[in-house]
């Protein structure tokens, strides 16, 4: 017997867990933390398997959605081996210490998700990997990575057990992604069932050039009156994408020497990794790379890594880079996670900026329900930050032009290049009302069932 248990982000969209077992292996597929004031506390709950009887975890990608509860795995005695490919593993080091720090510095209770004896023993057991390697452990189960386009080494991972075939397609880019290579190993394939995301599985993305040029105007008109531009985001692609955004802004002189802060402790060693793996960017980027004109890391750009760096920063306008005379006022462009500001430094910044007209909030990313960001992109008043009220008067404007996410176009056309249909499609990572216009239009192009499961629904496959 195959079965499967969606453990998370089935109804939602975080806490991407799924459970694989037949008679001889149980595996993970993801293993990821539940965000937003409410759900944060299911990270807290025991397990609903025994830790110790998991064989493998497959690891998607390095979002902490889908990462976040490795080490909290590890605390309660898994000994398996964590697959990845090798970008990811590298990713999953710098993203969860970061997580790790944070939660020291903002935990106030005694509840932990992570220390460090867990963190690094689950560093030491990834097995990492190339795409479209293909693992055979033995007849009965192997795997492979393919390229998924959302995030730097992200994958979408086919596993074949006791004769079943089942892609989890993990989170998807867009078709066209602005920086990565296009994903060029993530279509075709038979599958029996297929576990697709569908976080935007009933929209349609702006039009990237659309959202650039209105990007532009905004950064444009906010530091002709002085004011300051947050923008919200995790620091693994989508940031970069923005950065490579603003710098062609700069370099096509229609945008002057603004101070550009891109926050995060471990901000450089992601730079570093996106030079390491700098074969996975597109060939333009690469071609940039080569040219030494680094569209990550140019003149106007302060990567802060230093905490009294960053508060010195959120305090004033005032950074090492001197305004440019063209400009009346000294302002600043500020990237910090979280992106759904669900925590780290663009709280501070906040509590700082959303109080004045004048400055800026750009949200460039999915902000999940009951999240601070998705309270602020929904037009709350007031929002409490630390305990403290304070009201929104900044303005504030959300972009999906720039998502590291496919729209409901895209996922369509990774359904349809599979190689045939599957037998059934399980819709996940995304709130109800939007999985279920997914289905429908899932059901309208492909004869084949498909189901929305919720957490703890459990299939057999065979
Ligand atoms: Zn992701």
């Amino acid at each position: 017997m195959v079965k499967i248990t969606f453990l998370g982000a089935a109804g939602e969209v975080t806490g991407s867990c799924f459970l694989l077992e037949s008679s001889k292996y149980k595996i993970l597929v993801d293993c990821g933390i539940f965000q937003g004031r409410e759900i944060h506390e299911l990270n807290y709950g025991s397990f609903k398997f025994d830790p110790r009887e998991i064989d493998f975890l497959l690891l998607t990608h390095a979002h902490l959605d889908h990462c976040g509860l490795i080490p909290k795995l590890v605390r309660e005695g898994f000994v398996g081996r964590i697959f990845s490919t090798k970008p990811t593993k590298d990713l999953y080091s710098l993203v969860i210490n970061d997580a790790a720090f944070i939660e020291k510095e903002e935990n106030r209770s005694l509840r932990t998700l992570y220390d460090s004896a867990s963190i690094s023993k689950s560093i030491s057991l990834f097995d990492s990997v190339d795409y479209l390697q293909k693992i055979y452990i033995d007849d009965s189960l192997s795997f492979e990575f393919k390229n998924a386009g959302h995030i730097m080494g992200s994958a979408s991972i086919s596993v074949y057990i006791d004769g079943v075939s089942i892609l989890f397609s993990g989170d998807l880019g867009p078709s066209n992604p602005l920086i990565l290579d296009n994903g060029y190993g993530r279509y075709g394939g038979s599958y029996d069932y297929v576990v697709i995301e569908s976080t935007y599985g009933n929209t349609a993305h702006d039009s990237r050039s659309a959202d650039i040029s209105s990007l532009k105007n905004i950064i444009i008109d906010t530091v002709n009156k002085g004011g300051n531009i947050l923008i919200p985001s995790f620091a693994v692609e989508r940031s970069q994408e923005l950065l490579f955004i603003i710098n062609s802004l700069i370099r096509n002189k229609e945008l002057f020497n603004i101070p550009i802060f891109f926050e995060g402790r471990e901000s450089l060693k992601f730079l570093n990794l996106m030079n390491k793996y700098s074969y996975l960017l597109s060939k333009n980027i690469q071609d940039m790379i080569k040219r030494g004109e680094h569209p990550f890391h140019f003149n106007n750009i302060e990567y802060v890594q230093e905490n009294e760096r960053s508060s010195l920063i959120s305090a004033n306008a005032g950074g090492i880079i001197k305004k440019d005379r063209r400009y009346k006022y000294q302002t600043k462009i500020v990237i910090a996670g979280s992106g759904m500001c669900t925590g780290g430094r663009i709280l501070s910044h906040l509590k700082k900026n959303i109080t004045a007209q004048r400055n800026v909030i750009i949200f460039v990313g999915y902000l999940a329900q009951g999240t601070l960001g998705r309270e602020i992109s929904d037009g709350a008043k007031s929002i409490y930050v630390d305990g403290r009220s304070y009201r929104v008067r900044a303005k504030h404007y959300k972009f999906s032009g720039f998502s590291d996410h496919g729209d409901k176009d895209d996922l369509l056309l990774f359904l349809s290049k599979l190689n045939s249909v599957p037998k059934g499609i399980f819709c996940v990572h995304s709130e109800v009302n939007i999985s279920s216009n997914f289905k429908n239009e899932i059901v309208k192009k492909f004869d084949t069932s498909v189901n929305i499961p919720s957490i703890g629904d459990l299939f057999i496959l065979k």
